[in-house]
């Protein structure tokens, strides 16, 4: 983090200010957590604060303290139109491209609001007057922790260590992925002592399956199928298999990961059918050197991290699959050895 981000900010946060903070669409562990952390410190200092999500989430996120406070833009898009034009502090966490917030991408173009972006994804873009952006850390919460120690260590309290807390587990697979460090250790030792409940944080987000959740996680399990001769896999799920499971927002995080449980696989990926929207969301996960966020850019309008990413396709599910299988077979010989 530079020196100049942080006076910057102190500059900025030295009066009191109408603050909207904001994380991407489909907001995940992350980006709550890491936005209402920022949320309880900022209250702490006579500032008014909005947490702004510009759509719903899934329930496993709904007990993170502040969260019924959270507007969503999805169901008061006037109040939230209303409080980004009067705000005088934009905070996007946990996203550097707009197209991330979709609709409130324009109305955040307009905003006077001076925009200050902390996040970790990789390539930003420079909307912001004020930039955190280091892609080599594990979560924006592990960001908002050292801005916080950096602005008033006195102020971290039991509400702010819970969010990142979950910030933090959440974006590094319980702490299993390679962007865990020492120092995301050390950050989550002090969340503990700052009153974080890891084994409870832990069960509320991963021991709140429905019975309908596991069954879908059962027929997609069954979908799976390898990319002949190669080490990578893919799993689908149309509407019928959704609606059969009585499918909620939330219920097929997490299930592209167990691609990645099978011996020698190093890229798996998820396809889901979204009629509403018209289009299929994917879902990206390697191990090691294979990067997901240059094959979700290339080939499918999105981007995300080296072992984590996402995109979408406006094709049918069947002919999304033909696409995938293709731009594997394309990059094959670069990047996979093939067994
Ligand atoms: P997920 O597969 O869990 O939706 O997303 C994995 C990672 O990729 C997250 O870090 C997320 O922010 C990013 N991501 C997901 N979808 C997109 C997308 O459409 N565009 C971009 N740029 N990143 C995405
Ligand atoms: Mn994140």
């Amino acid at each position: 983090m530079e020196k100049s981000f942080i006076n910057g900010l102190k500059k900025h946060l030295a009066s009191p200010k109408k603050i909207v903070i904001l994380p991407h669409r489909n907001p995940d562990g992350d980006a709550l957590g890491s936005t209402l952390a920022l949320n309880h410190f900022l209250i702490q200092f006579k500032h008014t604060v909005n947490v702004i999500s510009p759509n719903d989430y899934p329930s496993f996120l709904k007990w993170l303290p502040g969260e019924s406070n959270i507007l969503k833009y999805s169901h008061a898009p006037s109040k939230v139109r209303r409080k980004i034009n009067e705000a005088d502090l934009i905070f996007t966490l946990d996203f550097n491209s707009l197209s991330r917030v979709e609709d409130l991408s324009g109305l955040l173009k307009k905003s006077k609001g001076i925009k200050i972006m902390i996040d970790h994804h990789e390539s930003p873009e420079n909307f912001a007057t004020l930039n955190y952006s280091d892609p080599s850390m594990s979560s924006t919460s592990e960001m908002i922790y050292k801005v916080i120690k950096a602005l008033d260590r006195n102020a971290f309290n039991k509400k702010i260590s819970s969010c990142l807390y979950a910030g933090i587990m959440t974006d590094t697979g319980s702490f299993s992925y390679p962007s865990t460090t020492s120092e995301t250790h050390l950050t989550i030792s002090h969340l503990i002592d700052l009153g974080a409940d890891g084994a409870d944080i832990h069960q509320k987000i991963y021991d709140s399956s429905s019975f309908s959740r596991l069954k879908l996680l059962g027929i997609t399990l069954s979908n799976m199928k390898q990319v002949k001769g190669l080490p990578v896999v893919y799993m689908t799920l149309n509407e019928k298999e959704l609606l059969s499971c009585n499918f909620r927002k939330g219920d097929t995080e997490g299930f592209v990961n167990y691609g990645l449980n099978l011996k020698g696989i190093v890229f798996s990926c998820i396809m889901i059918e979204n009629s509403s929207e018209g289009k299929i969301k994917m879902s990206f996960r390697s191990q090691g050197d294979f990067s997901v966020n240059y094959f979700a850019k290339t080939y499918f309008n999105g981007g995300g991290h080296q072992n984590a990413s996402g995109g979408m396709s406006l094709e049918s599910l069947e002919n999304t699959v033909i696409k995938f299988k293709n731009a594997i077979y394309e990059i094959s010989d670069q990047f996979f050895k093939s067994g």
